[in-house]
């Protein structure tokens, strides 16, 4: 088969190399289309190093069509359509023995701890796989492992109907939130970030969003008055790395400050930076912070969504390339950052 194999950091090299070994109790899944990720970008130059030794295949987010089955392997037939779900739990830390699985300690990903998907083929154990009814595009089964992340997010918290919402970061995570929730609740959701084009995708695509520009209003203040001085029910932090912006407080002490009484703040990004907060500001509300991480069992409830057309995936979807022009996809991504959402990887 060919596939997209980074060969030394920053370089790409589409080429042939050997079918993978179906083991036993596996499924051998064409790979349609798989998405370019932010831990990719991270991966591409060498962030993750030694964790993805050299030479390596990436890619976690990616659908396709089950081409063979081993012995006694039931719920599944070839040809079907399957969206393929990157996390492999360890089953026996205390995390795991509670049932608590994105909170795995020993917690491994397809594309990050071993091989992935940017290649036209894989073999994956069946829990890893998500039956899509066969009218579901395949660029949007590639998407189903970034839903599953705003979807678990909005679980985490448990979003419902009639609350109103707030969102730091319009990038790939931030937007699948809002589409998450958006299902949820009708009520006014505000979404932040400094650049334009990202606001503007969340506000074209959905009623009753109100988008704020951190550089140009502080986003407390707009929630502020806008909720006539109530404040949201929950705010997600979804930026990671906090540029700072003049007179405006570090996303996720400004979630916070955004907060109603009791209400609570979801923390998704990643950073390695201290971010700081005045507990004070959230004892008085006696507000909770939540975490979420990656996803757990929401690969079902996004394909029921995308099966009946309530999410909209080609607001996620900036472009599509081959599989063969990964180097140049890669390339395009690394120097436009603010122009892309989701850039997919043809591999048919
Ligand atoms: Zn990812
Ligand atoms: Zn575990």
């Amino acid at each position: 088969m060919k596939a997209a194999v980074l060969e030394s950091y920053n370089n790409f090299v589409w080429k042939d190399v050997s079918d993978p070994v179906v083991q036993p109790g596996e499924v051998l899944v064409r790979i349609k289309f798989a998405s370019i990720c932010g831990t990719d970008m991270h991966i591409f130059p060498g962030d993750f190093h030694p964790r993805t030794p050299i030479p390596f295949i990436p890619g976690h987010e990616m659908g396709g069509v089950i081409e063979d089955i081993s012995a006694g392997v039931e719920r599944f037939n070839i040809g079907d359509k399957v969206a393929i779900d990157p996390i492999i739990w360890c089953n026996e830390c205390p995390a795991c023995k509670r049932g608590h699985y994105p909170a795995c300690s020993g917690l491994k990903l397809l594309g990050v701890d071993m091989d992935g998907g940017f290649a036209e083929l894989i073999s994956v154990k069946p829990f890893m796989l998500f039956k899509a009814a066969n009218h579901i595009p395949d660029e949007h089964v590639a998407l189903v492992e970034i839903y599953g992340i705003g979807f678990h997010a909005n679980n985490r918290v448990g979003t419902k109907q009639g609350d109103t919402l707030a969102i730091w970061g319009a990038g790939r995570v931030g937007q699948a939130i809002l589409q998450a929730a958006r299902i949820k609740t009708d009520r006014p959701i505000f979404i932040v970030d400094p650049l334009e084009n990202r606001l503007k995708i969340a506000s074209e695509n959905y009623k009753n969003v109100i988008t704020i520009n951190p550089k140009k209003e502080n986003p407390v203040e707009v929630i502020k008055t806008h909720t006539n001085g109530k404040g949201v029910d929950i705010a997600f932090e979804a930026v990671g790395h906090a540029e700072e912006i003049k007179g405006v407080y570090t996303p996720i002490r400004s979630c916070i400050q955004s907060l109603r009484g009791g209400g609570k703040v979801c923390v998704l990004g990643l950073s390695d930076h201290p971010a700081p907060i005045v507990f004070k500001e959230l004892i008085w509300k006696e507000a909770q912070i939540v975490t979420s991480r990656v996803s757990h069992g929401e690969f079902a409830e996004v394909i029921d969504h995308l099966n009946i057309g309530s999410l909209k995936p080609d607001a996620l979807i900036s472009k599509i390339m081959y599989g063969s022009q990964i180097q140049e996809a890669f390339e395009l991504v690394q120097k436009h950052k603010e122009k892309y959402l989701k850039v997919l990887l043809d591999f048919r």
